[in-house]
Protein backbone atom coordinates (compact mmCIF):
# COMPACT_ATOMS: atom_id res chain seq x y z
CA UNK A 1 0.00 0.00 0.00
CA UNK A 2 2.39 2.53 0.74
CA UNK A 3 4.55 1.57 -2.21
CA UNK A 4 1.66 1.87 -4.20
CA UNK A 5 0.97 5.46 -2.89
CA UNK A 6 4.88 6.40 -2.61
CA UNK A 7 4.41 5.14 -6.84
CA UNK A 8 1.28 7.50 -7.40
CA UNK A 9 2.73 10.36 -5.73
CA UNK A 10 6.17 10.10 -7.77
CA UNK A 11 3.66 9.55 -11.22
CA UNK A 12 2.26 12.99 -10.14
CA UNK A 13 5.66 14.72 -9.68
CA UNK A 14 5.29 15.12 -5.89
CA UNK A 15 8.89 14.40 -4.46
CA UNK A 16 9.26 11.11 -2.41
CA UNK A 17 9.37 10.28 1.01
CA UNK A 18 12.36 10.45 1.39
CA UNK A 19 12.63 13.53 -0.24
CA UNK A 20 10.28 14.74 1.69
CA UNK A 21 12.53 13.86 5.26
CA UNK A 22 15.43 15.54 3.89
CA UNK A 23 13.09 18.91 3.19
CA UNK A 24 11.79 18.47 6.91
CA UNK A 25 15.33 18.21 8.16
CA UNK A 26 16.39 21.02 6.01
CA UNK A 27 13.51 23.44 7.35
CA UNK A 28 13.89 22.80 10.67
CA UNK A 29 17.52 23.59 10.48
CA UNK A 30 16.37 26.98 8.77
CA UNK A 31 13.48 27.26 11.15
CA UNK A 32 15.99 27.24 14.12
CA UNK A 33 18.17 29.44 12.13
CA UNK A 34 15.55 31.96 11.66
CA UNK A 35 14.26 31.60 15.33
CA UNK A 36 18.26 32.62 16.87
CA UNK A 37 18.39 35.45 14.28
CA UNK A 38 15.01 36.90 16.13
CA UNK A 39 16.29 36.51 19.14
CA UNK A 40 19.44 38.31 18.41
CA UNK A 41 17.81 41.31 16.72
CA UNK A 42 14.98 41.17 18.99
CA UNK A 43 17.13 41.14 22.58
CA UNK A 44 18.06 45.16 21.48
CA UNK A 45 14.71 45.71 20.96
CA UNK A 46 13.13 44.59 23.90
CA UNK A 47 12.39 47.93 26.37
CA UNK A 48 12.58 47.82 30.14
CA UNK A 49 9.50 46.07 30.62
CA UNK A 50 9.84 43.41 27.89
CA UNK A 51 8.11 45.04 25.25
CA UNK A 52 9.14 44.30 21.62
CA UNK A 53 9.54 48.09 20.36
CA UNK A 54 10.89 47.06 16.74
CA UNK A 55 8.95 48.93 14.02
CA UNK A 56 8.08 47.39 10.35
CA UNK A 57 10.98 47.42 7.61
CA UNK A 58 8.74 49.80 5.87
CA UNK A 59 8.98 52.07 8.92
CA UNK A 60 12.81 51.46 8.71
CA UNK A 61 13.01 52.97 5.21
CA UNK A 62 11.26 56.21 5.62
CA UNK A 63 12.74 59.44 6.45
CA UNK A 64 11.23 61.62 9.23
CA UNK A 65 9.76 64.99 8.03
CA UNK A 66 12.76 67.89 8.35
CA UNK A 67 9.73 70.10 8.74
CA UNK A 68 8.59 68.75 11.69
CA UNK A 69 11.59 68.71 13.32
CA UNK A 70 11.98 72.86 12.65
CA UNK A 71 7.99 72.96 13.75
CA UNK A 72 9.46 71.26 16.78
CA UNK A 73 12.52 73.64 17.15
CA UNK A 74 10.26 77.07 16.42
CA UNK A 75 7.78 75.60 19.11
CA UNK A 76 10.17 75.09 21.71
CA UNK A 77 11.86 78.37 21.38
CA UNK A 78 7.97 80.26 21.21
CA UNK A 79 7.22 78.42 24.23
CA UNK A 80 10.80 79.85 26.12
CA UNK A 81 9.58 83.26 25.09
CA UNK A 82 11.63 83.90 21.72
CA UNK A 83 9.09 85.52 18.76
CA UNK A 84 10.07 83.12 16.01
CA UNK A 85 8.39 84.26 13.03
CA UNK A 86 7.18 80.92 11.53
CA UNK A 87 7.67 80.40 7.67
CA UNK A 88 8.18 77.40 7.22
CA UNK A 89 4.43 76.46 6.46
CA UNK A 90 2.73 74.83 3.50
CA UNK A 91 -0.77 76.46 4.60
CA UNK A 92 -2.08 79.90 3.00
CA UNK A 93 -2.66 82.33 6.09
CA UNK A 94 -6.31 83.28 4.71
CA UNK A 95 -9.37 81.25 6.17
CA UNK A 96 -11.83 79.37 3.74
CA UNK A 97 -13.91 81.65 1.56
CA UNK A 98 -17.35 82.43 3.83
CA UNK A 99 -19.47 80.35 0.82
CA UNK A 100 -17.33 77.37 1.15
CA UNK A 101 -17.15 77.58 5.10
CA UNK A 102 -21.57 78.35 5.28
CA UNK A 103 -22.00 75.34 2.85
CA UNK A 104 -19.91 73.18 5.64
CA UNK A 105 -21.94 74.20 8.24
CA UNK A 106 -25.22 73.80 6.11
CA UNK A 107 -23.86 70.04 5.89
CA UNK A 108 -23.74 69.91 9.59
CA UNK A 109 -27.24 71.57 9.89
CA UNK A 110 -28.66 69.54 7.82
CA UNK A 111 -27.70 66.61 9.23
CA UNK A 112 -25.61 65.58 6.05
CA UNK A 113 -23.31 63.81 8.61
CA UNK A 114 -22.52 60.14 7.39
CA UNK A 115 -20.87 57.56 4.96
CA UNK A 116 -20.10 58.47 1.78
CA UNK A 117 -19.43 56.38 -0.57
CA UNK A 118 -15.97 55.66 -0.92
CA UNK A 119 -14.81 57.14 -4.36
CA UNK A 120 -17.17 60.60 -2.78
CA UNK A 121 -20.18 61.66 -3.29
CA UNK A 122 -21.70 61.91 -7.02
CA UNK A 123 -22.08 65.29 -6.69
CA UNK A 124 -18.69 66.27 -5.97
CA UNK A 125 -17.53 63.69 -8.87
CA UNK A 126 -19.89 65.04 -11.34
CA UNK A 127 -18.46 69.46 -10.06
CA UNK A 128 -14.78 67.64 -10.44
CA UNK A 129 -15.54 66.46 -14.11
CA UNK A 130 -17.16 69.67 -14.89
CA UNK A 131 -13.88 71.76 -13.96
CA UNK A 132 -11.36 68.96 -15.12
CA UNK A 133 -13.13 69.72 -19.02
CA UNK A 134 -13.68 73.35 -18.47
CA UNK A 135 -10.74 74.22 -16.47
CA UNK A 136 -8.10 71.74 -18.05
CA UNK A 137 -9.33 70.07 -20.94
CA UNK A 138 -9.67 66.54 -19.82
CA UNK A 139 -12.83 64.44 -20.46
CA UNK A 140 -13.47 62.63 -17.36
CA UNK A 141 -16.59 59.90 -15.96
CA UNK A 142 -17.61 60.10 -12.43
CA UNK A 143 -16.09 56.59 -12.38
CA UNK A 144 -12.64 58.08 -13.31
CA UNK A 145 -12.61 60.01 -10.17
CA UNK A 146 -11.60 58.96 -6.26
CA UNK A 147 -12.17 61.88 -3.61
CA UNK A 148 -9.52 61.01 -0.48
CA UNK A 149 -8.57 63.32 2.17
CA UNK A 150 -6.03 65.72 0.58
CA UNK A 151 -3.97 64.98 -2.64
CA UNK A 152 -0.88 63.64 -0.18
CA UNK A 153 -3.21 60.82 0.17
CA UNK A 154 -4.18 60.56 -3.86
CA UNK A 155 -0.59 60.33 -4.24
CA UNK A 156 0.46 57.70 -2.16
CA UNK A 157 -2.34 55.57 -3.28
CA UNK A 158 -1.67 55.95 -6.64
CA UNK A 159 1.70 55.10 -5.90
CA UNK A 160 0.66 51.90 -3.87
CA UNK A 161 -1.93 51.23 -6.86
CA UNK A 162 1.14 51.32 -9.57
CA UNK A 163 4.20 50.45 -8.09
CA UNK A 164 5.57 46.85 -7.34
CA UNK A 165 9.15 46.18 -5.60
CA UNK A 166 11.86 47.04 -7.61
CA UNK A 167 10.00 49.41 -9.92
CA UNK A 168 11.59 53.09 -10.45
CA UNK A 169 9.81 55.93 -9.60
CA UNK A 170 11.39 59.62 -11.60
CA UNK A 171 11.72 62.47 -9.55
CA UNK A 172 12.99 65.66 -10.87
CA UNK A 173 14.71 67.39 -7.58
CA UNK A 174 13.85 70.14 -5.72
CA UNK A 175 10.51 67.51 -4.81
CA UNK A 176 7.66 67.81 -2.79
CA UNK A 177 9.16 66.38 0.28
CA UNK A 178 6.50 62.86 -0.08
CA UNK A 179 7.41 61.47 -3.62
CA UNK A 180 10.73 60.09 -2.34
CA UNK A 181 9.33 58.23 0.67
CA UNK A 182 6.25 57.40 -1.07
CA UNK A 183 7.93 55.54 -3.48
CA UNK A 184 9.68 53.69 -0.50
CA UNK A 185 6.90 52.81 1.17
CA UNK A 186 6.07 50.77 -1.93
CA UNK A 187 9.19 49.37 -1.94
CA UNK A 188 9.95 50.94 -5.07
CA UNK A 189 13.47 53.00 -6.07
CA UNK A 190 13.16 57.08 -6.16
CA UNK A 191 15.51 57.79 -8.84
CA UNK A 192 15.74 61.86 -8.53
CA UNK A 193 16.72 63.91 -11.42
CA UNK A 194 18.60 67.19 -10.24
CA UNK A 195 17.10 70.52 -12.07
CA UNK A 196 19.03 73.70 -11.59
CA UNK A 197 17.69 77.36 -10.87
CA UNK A 198 20.00 78.81 -14.12
CA UNK A 199 17.21 76.71 -15.56
CA UNK A 200 14.21 77.69 -13.18
CA UNK A 201 14.31 74.51 -12.11
CA UNK A 202 13.22 72.68 -14.76
CA UNK A 203 13.52 69.12 -16.24
CA UNK A 204 16.00 69.10 -18.37
CA UNK A 205 14.03 66.55 -20.81
CA UNK A 206 17.67 65.21 -22.28
CA UNK A 207 18.10 63.71 -18.80
CA UNK A 208 14.37 61.81 -18.45
CA UNK A 209 15.51 60.65 -21.55
CA UNK A 210 19.00 58.97 -20.35
CA UNK A 211 17.46 57.84 -16.99
CA UNK A 212 14.38 55.83 -18.37
CA UNK A 213 14.39 52.17 -17.97
CA UNK A 214 12.09 48.90 -18.33
CA UNK A 215 12.02 49.35 -14.53
CA UNK A 216 10.87 53.20 -14.65
CA UNK A 217 6.89 52.91 -13.62
CA UNK A 218 5.61 56.26 -12.64
CA UNK A 219 7.21 59.92 -13.33
CA UNK A 220 6.16 62.08 -10.77
CA UNK A 221 5.71 65.98 -12.27
CA UNK A 222 4.78 68.98 -10.38
CA UNK A 223 3.44 72.04 -11.56
CA UNK A 224 3.33 74.79 -9.66
CA UNK A 225 6.06 73.49 -8.07
CA UNK A 226 6.87 72.89 -4.31
CA UNK A 227 8.89 74.02 -3.26
CA UNK A 228 10.53 75.95 -6.06
CA UNK A 229 7.35 77.36 -7.71
CA UNK A 230 8.56 76.77 -11.31
CA UNK A 231 5.37 76.46 -13.93
CA UNK A 232 6.43 73.99 -16.63
CA UNK A 233 5.55 75.70 -19.83
CA UNK A 234 3.33 73.67 -22.14
CA UNK A 235 6.01 73.46 -24.99
CA UNK A 236 8.59 71.54 -22.35
CA UNK A 237 5.47 69.52 -20.78
CA UNK A 238 5.25 68.68 -24.86
CA UNK A 239 8.45 67.79 -25.08
CA UNK A 240 8.11 65.35 -22.03
CA UNK A 241 5.27 63.81 -23.52
CA UNK A 242 7.08 62.92 -26.51
CA UNK A 243 9.82 61.11 -24.36
CA UNK A 244 7.22 59.39 -21.86
CA UNK A 245 4.88 57.71 -25.33
CA UNK A 246 8.38 55.50 -26.52
CA UNK A 247 7.74 53.91 -22.99
CA UNK A 248 4.85 51.62 -22.70
CA UNK A 249 5.61 50.78 -19.13
CA UNK A 250 5.74 54.55 -18.19
CA UNK A 251 2.62 56.75 -16.37
CA UNK A 252 2.96 60.29 -15.26
CA UNK A 253 1.20 61.43 -11.83
CA UNK A 254 0.34 65.13 -12.42
CA UNK A 255 0.58 67.00 -9.37
CA UNK A 256 -1.70 69.79 -9.74
CA UNK A 257 -2.17 71.45 -6.44
CA UNK A 258 -1.00 75.01 -6.51
CA UNK A 259 -2.70 75.12 -10.16
CA UNK A 260 -4.91 78.52 -9.65
CA UNK A 261 -1.84 80.20 -7.27
CA UNK A 262 -0.19 81.45 -10.34
CA UNK A 263 1.31 84.54 -11.58
CA UNK A 264 0.50 85.67 -15.63
CA UNK A 265 2.40 85.51 -17.78
CA UNK A 266 2.56 81.91 -16.56
CA UNK A 267 -0.56 79.64 -17.27
CA UNK A 268 -1.42 75.80 -16.49
CA UNK A 269 -1.13 73.12 -18.78
CA UNK A 270 -2.55 69.73 -17.42
CA UNK A 271 -0.25 67.50 -18.62
CA UNK A 272 -3.70 64.86 -19.30
CA UNK A 273 -4.46 66.90 -21.88
CA UNK A 274 -2.05 66.74 -24.14
CA UNK A 275 -1.94 64.49 -27.26
CA UNK A 276 -2.12 61.02 -26.14
CA UNK A 277 -1.38 61.71 -22.34
CA UNK A 278 -4.78 61.04 -21.10
CA UNK A 279 -4.26 57.11 -20.98
CA UNK A 280 -1.14 57.36 -19.13
CA UNK A 281 -1.65 60.38 -16.52
CA UNK A 282 -3.12 59.84 -13.17
CA UNK A 283 -3.79 64.14 -12.61
CA UNK A 284 -4.01 64.47 -8.91
CA UNK A 285 -5.56 67.66 -7.27
CA UNK A 286 -6.90 69.62 -3.83
CA UNK A 287 -8.68 72.37 -2.54
CA UNK A 288 -6.28 72.66 0.42
CA UNK A 289 -4.25 75.29 -1.55
CA UNK A 290 -6.67 77.24 -4.02
CA UNK A 291 -9.54 77.47 -1.63
CA UNK A 292 -7.24 77.92 1.62
CA UNK A 293 -8.82 74.71 3.04
CA UNK A 294 -5.76 72.71 4.57
CA UNK A 295 -7.80 71.38 7.76
CA UNK A 296 -10.78 70.59 5.63
CA UNK A 297 -8.93 67.65 4.05
CA UNK A 298 -10.05 67.40 0.45
CA UNK A 299 -8.11 65.99 -2.45
CA UNK A 300 -8.92 63.96 -5.75
CA UNK A 301 -7.04 61.75 -8.58
CA UNK A 302 -8.57 61.77 -12.08
CA UNK A 303 -7.11 59.06 -14.84
CA UNK A 304 -8.20 55.90 -16.51
CA UNK A 305 -10.47 53.49 -14.85
CA UNK A 306 -7.91 50.86 -14.44
CA UNK A 307 -5.73 52.90 -12.17
CA UNK A 308 -8.17 55.07 -10.55
CA UNK A 309 -10.54 52.04 -9.75
CA UNK A 310 -7.33 50.30 -7.58
CA UNK A 311 -6.58 53.83 -6.01
CA UNK A 312 -10.14 53.33 -4.63
CA UNK A 313 -9.25 49.28 -3.76
CA UNK A 314 -6.93 50.65 -1.46
CA UNK A 315 -9.11 53.51 -0.35
CA UNK A 316 -12.12 51.67 0.69
CA UNK A 317 -9.73 49.34 3.19
CA UNK A 318 -7.69 52.35 4.45
CA UNK A 319 -10.06 55.28 5.28
CA UNK A 320 -12.98 54.68 3.25
CA UNK A 321 -14.52 58.10 1.71
CA UNK A 322 -13.87 61.41 2.57
CA UNK A 323 -15.74 63.87 5.18
CA UNK A 324 -18.79 64.47 4.20
CA UNK A 325 -18.85 67.67 5.42
CA UNK A 326 -16.02 68.55 3.44
CA UNK A 327 -17.10 67.09 0.64
CA UNK A 328 -20.36 69.64 0.73
CA UNK A 329 -17.83 72.53 0.96
CA UNK A 330 -15.64 71.07 -1.65
CA UNK A 331 -19.03 70.99 -4.18
CA UNK A 332 -19.63 74.86 -3.23
CA UNK A 333 -15.93 76.05 -3.80
CA UNK A 334 -16.17 74.14 -7.54
CA UNK A 335 -18.78 76.05 -7.82
CA UNK A 336 -17.17 79.33 -7.37
CA UNK A 337 -16.39 79.65 -11.36
CA UNK A 338 -13.72 78.80 -13.30
CA UNK A 339 -10.29 79.34 -11.14
CA UNK A 340 -12.34 79.82 -8.24
CA UNK A 341 -13.77 83.00 -8.83
CA UNK A 342 -12.76 86.22 -7.44
CA UNK A 343 -12.82 84.68 -3.79
CA UNK A 344 -9.66 83.00 -4.99
CA UNK A 345 -8.33 85.76 -7.32
CA UNK A 346 -8.23 88.12 -4.43
CA UNK A 347 -5.95 85.41 -2.29
CA UNK A 348 -3.72 85.16 -5.76
CA UNK A 349 -3.33 89.15 -6.22
CA UNK A 350 -1.96 88.98 -2.45
CA UNK A 351 0.61 86.66 -2.64
CA UNK A 352 1.83 87.89 -5.80
CA UNK A 353 2.32 91.11 -3.78
CA UNK A 354 4.36 89.21 -1.52
CA UNK A 355 6.15 87.42 -4.05
CA UNK A 356 7.18 90.37 -5.44
CA UNK A 357 8.56 91.89 -2.37
CA UNK A 358 10.57 88.96 -1.62
CA UNK A 359 12.33 89.10 -5.25
CA UNK A 360 12.55 92.82 -4.53
CA UNK A 361 14.30 91.94 -1.10
CA UNK A 362 16.94 89.21 -2.25
CA UNK A 363 17.48 90.20 -5.87
CA UNK A 364 20.74 92.04 -5.06
CA UNK A 365 21.89 90.89 -1.89
CA UNK A 366 25.43 89.45 -2.31
CA UNK A 367 25.19 86.08 -1.63
CA UNK A 368 21.86 85.25 -2.38
CA UNK A 369 20.68 83.66 -6.38
CA UNK A 370 16.59 83.52 -6.65
CA UNK A 371 14.63 82.37 -9.48
CA UNK A 372 11.38 84.08 -9.17
CA UNK A 373 8.20 81.94 -8.57
CA UNK A 374 5.49 81.75 -11.17
CA UNK A 375 3.29 79.77 -8.68
CA UNK A 376 2.90 78.27 -4.93
CA UNK A 377 3.42 80.84 -2.14
CA UNK A 378 7.50 79.34 -2.14
CA UNK A 379 10.51 81.09 -2.90
CA UNK A 380 13.60 78.50 -3.51
CA UNK A 381 16.58 80.66 -2.24
CA UNK A 382 20.56 80.09 -3.09
CA UNK A 383 22.06 80.96 -0.38
CA UNK A 384 25.21 78.50 -0.51
CA UNK A 385 28.06 80.93 -0.70
CA UNK A 386 27.15 81.21 2.82
CA UNK A 387 28.77 77.69 3.64
CA UNK A 388 31.44 77.50 5.00
CA UNK A 389 30.95 80.65 7.17
CA UNK A 390 31.52 80.69 11.47
CA UNK A 391 28.96 82.22 13.76
CA UNK A 392 29.87 83.02 16.63
CA UNK A 393 28.58 81.23 19.46
CA UNK A 394 26.92 78.88 16.95
CA UNK A 395 29.71 77.37 14.79
CA UNK A 396 30.47 76.26 11.25
CA UNK A 397 27.41 76.89 8.87
CA UNK A 398 27.85 73.43 6.90
CA UNK A 399 24.91 72.92 4.81
CA UNK A 400 21.52 74.18 4.44
CA UNK A 401 20.24 72.11 7.69
CA UNK A 402 22.68 74.34 9.61
CA UNK A 403 22.03 77.84 8.10
CA UNK A 404 18.53 77.24 8.82
CA UNK A 405 18.91 76.30 12.67
CA UNK A 406 21.47 79.46 12.63
CA UNK A 407 18.65 81.57 11.08
CA UNK A 408 16.24 80.17 13.35
CA UNK A 409 18.13 81.02 16.62
CA UNK A 410 20.01 83.96 15.69
CA UNK A 411 17.47 85.28 13.32
CA UNK A 412 14.33 83.59 15.15
CA UNK A 413 12.74 82.99 11.26
CA UNK A 414 11.67 79.31 10.74
CA UNK A 415 12.82 78.27 7.37
CA UNK A 416 13.23 74.79 5.65
CA UNK A 417 16.33 73.53 4.22
CA UNK A 418 16.85 72.87 1.19
CA UNK A 419 17.89 69.07 1.97
CA UNK A 420 14.57 68.21 2.73
CA UNK A 421 13.69 68.81 -0.74
CA UNK A 422 16.88 67.20 -2.48
CA UNK A 423 18.77 70.50 -2.80
CA UNK A 424 20.97 71.16 0.08
CA UNK A 425 22.06 74.52 -1.80
CA UNK A 426 18.71 76.33 -0.98
CA UNK A 427 16.34 77.05 1.72
CA UNK A 428 12.64 77.61 1.40
CA UNK A 429 10.64 80.50 2.66
CA UNK A 430 7.24 80.53 2.54
CA UNK A 431 4.90 83.64 2.10
CA UNK A 432 1.95 82.63 3.05
CA UNK A 433 2.00 85.67 6.02
CA UNK A 434 1.24 89.15 6.16
CA UNK A 435 3.59 91.82 4.16
CA UNK A 436 4.69 93.12 7.40
CA UNK A 437 6.20 89.78 8.85
CA UNK A 438 7.15 89.13 5.87
CA UNK A 439 9.62 92.83 6.03
CA UNK A 440 10.49 92.12 9.57
CA UNK A 441 11.69 88.87 8.76
CA UNK A 442 13.45 90.07 6.39
CA UNK A 443 15.60 91.77 8.04
CA UNK A 444 15.97 89.67 10.46
CA UNK A 445 17.69 87.36 7.79
CA UNK A 446 19.67 89.67 6.21
CA UNK A 447 21.21 90.75 9.41
CA UNK A 448 21.78 86.76 10.57
CA UNK A 449 23.33 86.66 7.54
CA UNK A 450 25.51 89.78 7.78
CA UNK A 451 26.86 88.54 10.69
CA UNK A 452 28.78 85.51 9.28
CA UNK A 453 32.42 86.17 9.15
CA UNK A 454 33.62 84.80 6.32
N1 LIG B 1 1.35 68.21 -3.33
C1 LIG B 1 2.11 69.28 -3.06
C2 LIG B 1 3.08 69.74 -4.10
C3 LIG B 1 2.00 69.92 -1.82
O1 LIG B 1 2.78 70.98 -1.56
C4 LIG B 1 1.10 69.43 -0.87
C5 LIG B 1 0.94 70.07 0.51
N2 LIG B 1 1.92 70.84 0.97
C6 LIG B 1 0.32 68.31 -1.20
C7 LIG B 1 0.47 67.73 -2.44
C8 LIG B 1 -0.68 67.73 -0.25
O2 LIG B 1 -1.74 68.63 -0.04
P1 LIG B 1 -3.10 68.21 0.64
O3 LIG B 1 -2.98 66.82 1.11
O4 LIG B 1 -3.31 69.17 1.75
O5 LIG B 1 -4.14 68.37 -0.42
Amino acid sequence: MANALHNAAMSFGFPSLSTLRTMHKDKNIELKRMAVAIKAKSNSDFDDSGVDISLSHRVDAVKPSKTLAICDHATALSQSGVPVIRLFFGESDFDTPAVIAEAGMNAIRDGYTRYTPNAGTLELRQAICHKLKEENGIIHSPDQIVVSNGAKQSIVQAVLAVCSPGDEVIIPAPFYVSYPEMARLAHATPVILPTHILNDFLLDPKLLEDNLTERSRLLILCSPCNPTGSVYPKKLLEEIAQIVAKHPRLLVLSDENYEHIIYAPATHTSFASLPGMRDRTLTVNGLSKTFAMTGWRLGYIAGPKHFVAACGKIQSQFTSGASSISQKAAVAALGLGYAGGEAVSTMVKAFRERRDFLIESFRDMDGARICEPQGGFYVFIDLSSYYGREAEGFGLIENSDSLCRYLLEKGQVALVPGSAFGDDSCIRISFAESLSTLNTAVDRIKNALISLSS
